[in-house]
């Protein structure tokens, strides 16, 4: 999963893209409105977290024009306006939730697994495909009861291709959903990965 972080503060930004990659996805950042409207609109993120207070180009103005295109992702405000007006304000404009600074970590990874969740397959926290097993809440996966340990990239890597199971994934497809901006298309990461981990998966 690939996220789109938008936040002028350079502290806060870093912050939230330590924790988001450490979970596993792929995080690019902008730091004013109108690098977070170009990055929105060149790549296909599934999800955005976006700040109000924006220079160049405001939350409330991007969010609005996110929303012209109906195949926006979700998008999570995360500002220090706490007033019932912004919070109205925000959601009025297309956003799918509303988180007020100072928070709390472990409740915006809980609100972008579940907007994550509501994009994909409702309530799905386990993924299957035969023996295999991978929930999405404590990261663990399993091969017939055996824990496989994963790298979080990894680990990234198969909860794509288990989402798109039965489907054709090209390298571009996983490359902009579990990379980020900063992958250089011309190496073999993919490839390395894939067959990496298709040594202990070979049947499937
Ligand atoms: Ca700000």
């Amino acid at each position: 999963m690939r996220l789109l972080v938008v936040e002028d503060e350079k502290k806060i930004a870093a912050f939230i893209r330590r924790g988001l990659r450490e979970e596993g996805y792929a995080v690019d950042t902008a730091a004013d409105g109108e690098e977070g409207h170009f990055l929105a609109t060149t790549n296909d993120y599934d999800l955005i977290v976006l700040d109000l207070m924006l220079p160049k180009m405001d939350g409330l103005n991007l969010c609005r024009k996110l929303r012209r295109d109906k195949a926006s992702p979700p998008v999570i405000i995360l500002t220090a306006k706490d007033d019932v007006k912004d919070k109205v304000a925000g959601l009025d404009t297309g956003a799918d939730d509303y988180l007020t600074k100072p928070f709390a970590f472990e409740e915006l990874l809980a609100r972008v697994r579940a907007h994550l969740r509501k994009k994909n397959e409702p309530a799905a926290t386990r993924y299957r495909a035969g023996d295999l097993s991978l929930d999405l809440l404590t990261h663990r996966v399993e091969r017939d009861r055996k824990e496989i340990p994963l790298t979080a990239k990894e680990f990234a890597l198969l909860e794509y291709l288990m989402n798109h199971a039965g489907e054709v994934v090209t390298r571009t497809m996983i490359a902009e959903h579990v990379w980020d901006i900063h992958f250089d298309s011309c190496s073999n990461v993919i490839d390395v990965y894939i067959s990496g981990s298709g040594s202990s998966s070979s049947t499937s």
